[in-house]
């Protein structure tokens, strides 16, 4: 069986990386700088790069003997909700990726399993997956919108930060008790 489909990847699709301008020489290098319209579902479940977002590939990619190594940041908005208290999220990350794509049959192709290393399609660099992992790697899975957030009150879902300190729903005051006892016994 053929280890590889054929090329699939659109040249144009944002995550995807051209190589044909890179000259498959060890130690020659292109910079990528650009922005791209992120992809959906990148994030975890709480938080993540909302689809579209400008996302900023800051990459260079370098010919190796056995493929092109492309290396360098990738970072753009984030939006979630607080696991505490539900408020929204806007913060960036910012993933560090680092990533062996190996020429079709070269050894290394030939030689790793197939999800040890990413491999070149034709020209094609898909690099969604490697950030994807990165992103999700990255993001916290329980997001929350500050260290100390103190979450919301589980008897009545209040912020905490817009109630007193002592709010609580413990028994009526026990000199309350006492007068709606009397109000009662006025009945
Ligand atoms: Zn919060
Ligand atoms: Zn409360």
């Amino acid at each position: 069986m053929p280890k590889h489909t054929s090329s699939s990847l659109d040249p144009r699709s944002p995550l995807v990386l051209d190589t044909r301008e890179l000259p498959r020489r060890p130690g020659a290098l292109r910079t990528v700088d650009r922005v791209v319209p992120a992809p959906a579902d990148l994030g975890v479940e709480l938080i993540g790069v909302p689809e579209g977002a400008d996302l900023t590939l800051d990459l260079r990619m370098e010919s190796v003997s056995e493929g092109v190594l492309v290396s360098g940041t990738v970072s753009g908005p984030v939006r979630g909700e607080c696991g505490r208290c539900l408020r929204e999220i806007n913060d960036t990350v910012a993933v560090t990726v680092q990533e062996l794509y190996a020429y079709e049959n070269s050894t290394t192709d030939v030689t790793t399993e197939e999800d040890e290393v990413g491999r070149l399609q034709g020209d094609l660099i898909d690099l969604e997956p490697a950030v994807r992992d990165a992103v999700v790697l990255t993001l916290p899975t329980n997001p929350i919108c500050r260290q100390d957030c103190p979450g919301l009150c589980p008897e009545c879902g209040v912020h905490r930060d817009e109630l007193p300190v002592d709010h609580s729903h413990q028994q009526i005051d026990p000199r309350w008790a006492g007068l709606s006892q009397l109000n009662r016994e006025e009945e």
